[in-house]
């Protein structure tokens, strides 16, 4: 089978495992089928819960899985912040909650903005950095104090690019769109902690003592091209925001290793098909 090839399984979330609250068909069985043999981490770029929120959900939907073994970019851009700053530095933290308390267990200080315009002024001096995550109640304010700051030459991270999120009723904004719209505001770039940089896969890995990992991801401009700048081998499934015209349009060395409908692939006798199949 599939999964026999590698010691441990790396799974993106959402597409993957879950769209909104609900699971993705096949998913939740096929992974904990792997899970009884080989360990199972989930690294997702979605910065917006906690890892407990996170296994919560996971949980609820049928899913083995500890707390311990769910990593965000919201974790890895904290981490990135605390190796820039000192301890306690104050934070501006855009995004959900997830974000903050990322910020507060690796000892910076949290901070967000108001609906105060001149309070928001003073915070944006105040602050050393800012931390920009997704967030549904992400408002004007974050985004006018955040660029403020970020215009004040203060550091800024984005816990990762995705430009869209899947809904259940279509695409919509993710953290991408609105760290590019600060972008046009202040003519800055920002460092970015999550996918598709290595990071994120590095660390999972470490944590778990895994020397060769599957990544899985329904994207290939994060979850895959993370996978190929770790080095990993990964497979992407077509129950999230990526197609197979989208894998056929690529160039074959930036493919996934594997390409397949759903998870049910990770215990099928035969591979699913390889990227060879494109020519
Ligand atoms: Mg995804």
């Amino acid at each position: 089978m599939l999964w026999e090839k590698y010691d441990s399984i790396i799974l993106d979330l959402d597409g993957v495992v879950y769209i909104g609250e609900h699971a993705v068909p096949h998913a939740v069985e096929s992974i904990n089928a792997v899970s009884e043999t080989i360990r199972v981490t989930a690294a997702t770029n979605n910065a917006s819960r906690e890892p407990q929120v996170v296994g919560e959900h996971l949980r609820r939907l049928g899913l083995n899985i500890d707390d311990s073994e769910i990593v965000t970019s919201a974790q890895a851009g904290a981490s990135l912040l605390a190796s820039l700053l000192e301890p306690k530095a104050r934070v501006l933290a855009v995004g959900g909650f997830g974000v903050e308390s990322a910020l507060r267990d690796v000892g910076l200080h949290p901070i967000r903005a108001t609906r105060d315009h001149e309070a928001n002024h003073l915070l944006a001096d105040e602050v050393s950095a800012v931390l920009q995550g997704h967030g549904q109640d992400t408002s004007w304010w974050d985004l006018a104090t955040a660029a403020w700051a970020i215009s004040r030459g203060k550091h800024w991270v984005a816990t990762n690019r995705d430009l869209t999120v899947p809904t259940p009723y279509g695409l919509g904004p993710g953290n991408g769109s609105l760290v590019a719209s600060l972008e046009e505001v202040t003519g800055v770039c920002p460092l970015v902690a999550g996918k598709p940089q290595a990071t994120l896969f590095e660390q999972t890995a470490q944590r778990i003592g895994s020397t060769r990992p599957l990544v899985i991801g329904d994207r290939l401009d994060t979850d895959i091209d993370g996978a190929l700048a770790a080095g990993m081998d990964s497979l992407l499934v077509l129950t999230g925001v990526h197609q197979l015209a989208d894998v056929a349009a690529r160039n074959p060395d930036r493919r996934s290793t594997y390409v397949a409908n759903d998870l049910t692939c990770l215990l099928s006798a035969q591979a699913p098909p390889s990227s060879a199949v494109f020519g």
